[in-house]
């Protein structure tokens, strides 16, 4: 199978100011093509040639893993946010669970922000959840995946370097701050 560079929902410059035309551009069109490019030459001869990217994800280690799993983060990741409407809160029974698991949604927010400040060096903070719907906040390094714990992702926050530096130089906490104002709300609902 030969994987390709999947097009962002909405335009470059659409998340503006909160993620640069800058940034994404280098982190779409050449951080997520170089490991799309990357996986497409490594898997070439080997046992995951014609496998889909979650069971290379379950399933590879090493090189393979990494851009497998980086492939997936990054699709997932800018499929969570919209130029539309975005931030506020989640509704429904994403909405209802949040509360029973953290207190308030406030006190999720909180978690999840510390969650992805806290990650030394580089990596994603994910809120997921097991098969009978029970929220987790997970911290994984590099290219870390909760698909390869049996956890759904519900949200990834990006904080290897490439996804802020432009942007807010050293400040992850001010990236992170800001991109909570344009979160897809109902695309993270539906992942429930
Ligand atoms: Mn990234």
């Amino acid at each position: 199978m030969k994987f390709e560079l999947k097009p962002l929902p909405y335009a470059s410059n659409a998340l503006e100011p909160v993620i640069s035309k800058e940034t994404m551009e280098l982190h779409h069109d050449k951080h997520l093509a170089t490991y799309v490019t990357n996986l497409n030459n490594l898997i070439q001869g080997t046992k995951f040639e014609n496998a889909d990217l979650e069971t290379i994800i379950k399933e590879a280690d090493g090189p393979i893993f990494n851009n497998a799993a980086q492939v997936w983060n990054h699709d997932f990741y800018f499929a969570s946010f919209t130029p539309d409407g975005g931030g506020g809160e989640p509704k429904g029974k994403l909405a209802e669970v949040i509360k029973e698991t953290f207190g308030s949604f406030e006190e999720f927010k909180k978690e999840f922000t510390n969650a992805s400040i806290g990650l030394f060096g580089s990596g994603w903070a994910w809120l997921t959840k097991d098969n009978d719907g029970r929220l987790f906040i997970l911290k994984e390094s590099n290219a870390g995946n909760p698909l390869t714990k049996g956890l759904t992702p519900l949200l990834g926050f990006d904080v290897w370097e490439h996804a802020y530096y432009v942007d807010f130089r050293n400040r992850r906490a001010d990236h992170i701050n800001a991109i909570w104002n344009i979160i897809d709300w109902k695309v993270v609902e539906s992942r429930y």
